[in-house]
C-alpha cells in the first residue's frame, strides 16, 4: 500500500487552470495523490481537501522541474504524469518571430519531453507507471495562425509513440489525449465567449468539449482499466475532424 492509502502520486503540469485543474479534481476523487505544477496556483486552492501538493515551477525551467519531481519520487511512488501546461498565441505564419516559436516549443514540447525524462527512472525502477501527454486536434487538422502550435503538438505524437515503445517492457504506458476545442481560458485568448461556444454548432455531438470530458479520458488512461493500451492518441473532439 502506498503512503496515506492512496493509489500513488500523479504529477500534473498546468494544474492551475482548465484541463489540468479538472484532471486533478477527477484523479483526487479516485484516491490518487496529486502533485500539481504550474507557474502560479490559479484555481489549485479550489480543489477539495485531500492529498495534494502544489509546486510552483515554470515548465521551461527543465532542471528545476526535474529536481522537484525527483525530490517527490524519493518519498512517494509516482505512478502517473499528465502534461497539461500549454500555450497558444495565435500569429500568422509569415509574421511569426523566433522568440514566439521558441516559447511554444519550450512550453508545449520540451516541457513534456523533459518531464518524462524526470519521471521515467523511478517508474522503470518500480515497474509501473502511466504517462499521458496532451496534444491537440490541431496537430492533425492544422489551424490558421497556429503553425507553431501545431508543430509542437505534432511533436507530442511522435514523442509518445517512441516512449511507448522504449518503456513498454518496463511496465510503463505512454498515451496521448488530443482535445478538440474545449471550454477553458485557452481558446478565449483569441475569441470571445460567444465565438468559442458557437464552435459547438459545427461539432457532430453539438457542443464544444468540457474540461471534464478530457479529464475523464485522462483518468481512464492513468488507471489500470487501460492496462493494455499504450502508444495511442485518444481524440476527444465530439466527433469533429474525423479523418
Ligand atoms: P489553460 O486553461 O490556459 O491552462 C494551461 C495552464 O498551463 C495554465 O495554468 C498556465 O498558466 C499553465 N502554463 C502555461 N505556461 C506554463 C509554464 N511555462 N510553466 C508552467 N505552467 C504553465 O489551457 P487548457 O485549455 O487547460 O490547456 C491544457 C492543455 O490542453 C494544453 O496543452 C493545450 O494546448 C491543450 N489543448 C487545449 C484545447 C482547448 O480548446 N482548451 C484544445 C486542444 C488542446 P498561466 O495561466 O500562468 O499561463
Amino acid at each position: 500500500m502506498n503512503p496515506g492509502g492512496s493509489k500513488g502520486s500523479i504529477i500534473i503540469t498546468g494544474v492551475g487552470s482548465g484541463i489540468g485543474y479538472e484532471t486533478a479534481r477527477c484523479l483526487l476523487a479516485q484516491n490518487y495523490r496529486i502533485i500539481g505544477i504550474d507557474r502560479q496556483r490559479g484555481r489549485f486552492d479550489e480543489l477539495p481537501a485531500g492529498d495534494h501538493l502544489f509546486l510552483e515551477a515554470d515548465v521551461r525551467d527543465f532542471e528545476s522541474q526535474k529536481q522537484a519531481i525527483e525530490r517527490e519520487a524519493a518519498h512517494h511512488p509516482i505512478v502517473g504524469l499528465v502534461t497539461c501546461a500549454g500555450i497558444l498565441v495565435r500569429r500568422p505564419y509569415l509574421e511569426l518571430d523566433e522568440a514566439t516559436f521558441d516559447q511554444h516549443l519550450d512550453v508545449n514540447l520540451k516541457g513534456p519531453f523533459f518531464a518524462c525524462q524526470a519521471v521515467l527512472p523511478a517508474m522503470r525502477k518500480q515497474g509501473n507507471g502511466s504517462i499521458v501527454l496532451i496534444s491537440s486536434s490541431i496537430a492533425r487538422s492544422g489551424s490558421v495562425a497556429g503553425a507553431h502550435y501545431a508543430a509542437t503538438k505534432g511533436g507530442i505524437l511522435g514523442l509518445a509513440r517512441t516512449l511507448a515503445l522504449e518503456t513498454a517492457r518496463d511496465g510503463v504506458r505512454v498515451n496521448v489525449v488530443s482535445p478538440g476545442v474545449t471550454d477553458t481560458p485557452m481558446p478565449r485568448g483569441h475569441a470571445s465567449d460567444a465565438e468559442v461556444l458557437a464552435k459547438g454548432a459545427k461539432i457532430p455531438l453539438g457542443r464544444i468539449g468540457k474540461p471534464q470530458d478530457i479529464a475523464e479520458t485522462i483518468a481512464f488512461l492513468i488507471s489500470d482499466d487501460s492496462s493494455y493500451i499504450t502508444g495511442q492518441d485518444i481524440r476527444v473532439t465530439g466527433g469533429a475532424g474525423l479523418f
